[in-house]
């Protein structure tokens, strides 16, 4: 589950953050990492949403979450395609529909 949205979704479509041993949390690209994790969609808005709720802090009593939010935000803004253009298509063709 996204921390962010909170829909379910395959591990694979998520980014998983993890708190290893020292208690500082990480971005767990593999998956693999041991520690407790959580999950959330590889989407700026998904995190914005976990950052705003404090969700990620709440989950990992995180010190570093100015870091972490950081590392994501890079992180994401590589995956989030910068236009929307696909949303506003499908409104113009619900438009016509009789
Ligand atoms: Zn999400």
């Amino acid at each position: 589950m996204c921390i962010g949205c909170r829909n379910m979704k395959p591990k694979k479509d998520l980014v998983r953050i993890v708190r290893n041993k020292d208690g500082a949390v990480e971005i767990d690209l593999k998956g693999k990492s041991p520690g407790r994790g959580a999950y959330l969609c590889p989407d700026r808005e998904c995190l914005a949403r976990a950052l705003k709720a404090k969700r990620i802090e709440k989950e990992f009593g995180a010190a570093n979450m100015q870091d972490i939010a950081a590392g994501l935000e890079e992180l994401f803004r590589a995956c989030t395609p910068p236009d929307q253009k696909n949303e506003q298509a499908d409104k113009g063709v619900n438009k016509q529909e009789i």
